[in-house]
């Protein structure tokens, strides 16, 4: 029997890469689609020799094609990070609406079933704490993360309208915070930032006083949650992120003692719309997918500082500040 066919948009990104791995040593093959405007093809260059992996150098905000059969599509092209959704606004609500468009409109063609990446920003600054599936959020549309927060809402919509009016098998997973390997040092996010900024010898970049928290997924954690969704029958949203929460101040404590570095941390001005707290409730996705994160925060950390640490001189002087 001919192996399932996989399409993952975003495939040479962080977390698009991990999905490409994960589905290759599952027995399945693989067609990568990504425009590299954020991603990156160092991140799956090891898979070019791999006869069940196929590569599309391609936008899937525009229209798309894919030849023979395909089982599942994951959708996971998007700019991710603060500083990339600021920088390229535009490209974000596409990919969110036209890219979701043309991936349903292909499933619907191939007869695929669909998973969209969603993410904790659909609860914007959360006045529900921990954030649970049914809480539908609060996001300011107009400000520097609406772009972002508000492609991804749509996308949800879009993706359940595609299930109840087309019947379309589909699958939502909200991706809290993540983190490991291949994370782009300089896409601003706290974790890269701080790695680099010790890794440089320079202070580490505390926005606002620090007290603002956040509940960091180690990745692998993240890609079993997801594809245990996928192979679920579950078509409502469900949370994948790891509840151990933590300030941005203790986090940025954290990576100075596992880094040795003898820089402190420098308060910055908070960016706006900052969610204030951040964690998950992940009650759905221990009761329908028998799913918990295991790698902790400790383990997790210090398998991410040793690929940081392993990149080249020149990556390393790779860096990018909100404030700048
Ligand atoms: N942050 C920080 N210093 C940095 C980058 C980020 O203190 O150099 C803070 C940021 O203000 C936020 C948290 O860390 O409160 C997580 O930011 P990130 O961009 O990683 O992701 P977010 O969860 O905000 O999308």
């Amino acid at each position: 029997m001919a192996n399932k066919r996989v399409l993952i948009t975003g495939a040479a990104g962080f977390l698009g890469s991990h999905l490409c791995d994960r589905f290759l040593a599952e027995g399945y093959d693989v067609v990568g689609m990504d425009n590299l405007i954020t991603g990156d093809l160092k991140n799956i260059e090891h898979l070019f020799k791999v006869k069940e992996f196929e590569f599309y150098h391609n936008d899937v905000s525009k229209f798309i094609h894919v030849p023979g059969d395909i089982d599942y599509i994951l959708h996971f092209a998007s700019p991710a990070s603060p500083i990339d959704y600021l920088k390229i606004p535009i490209q974000t609500l596409k990919v969110g609406s036209l890219g979701i468009h043309n991936c349903l409109g292909l499933a619907r063609v191939k007869n695929a079933r669909v998973l969209i990446a969603s993410t904790s920003e659909i609860y914007g600054d959360p006045m529900v704490h921990p954030q649970t599936e049914e809480y539908w959020g609060n996001v300011n549309p107009v400000g520097p993360r609406g772009v972002y927060d508000e492609a991804k809402r749509f996308q949800e919509a879009m993706t359940m309208a595609y299930h109840t009016f087309h019947g379309l098998e589909t699958r939502i997973v909200r991706i809290f915070n993540t983190y490991g390997p291949r994370m782009r040092l300089n896409d601003g996010r706290v974790l890269p930032a701080f790695i680099g900024q010790a890794l440089r010898g320079e202070d580490l970049t505390m926005f606002g006083d620090g007290s603002q928290t956040r509940s960091f997924c180690y990745v692998s954690d993240l890609v079993e949650g997801i594809y245990r969704l996928l192979l679920s029958d579950y078509a409502q949203p469900v949370n994948i992120g790891n509840p151990d929460e933590i300030s941005i101040r203790e986090f940025g404590e954290e990576i100075i003692k596992l880094t040795g570095t003898n820089q402190k941390l420098v308060s910055k001005p908070l960016p706006t719309d900052d969610p204030k707290q951040r964690k998950p409730d992940i009650s759905k996705a221990k009761a329908i997918l028998g799913w918990e994160p295991k790698v902790s925060r400790e383990e997790g950390l210090r398998i991410t500082y040793d690929y940081f640490k392993s990149l080249s001189p020149e990556e390393l002087k790779k860096t990018a500040h909100r404030f700048d």
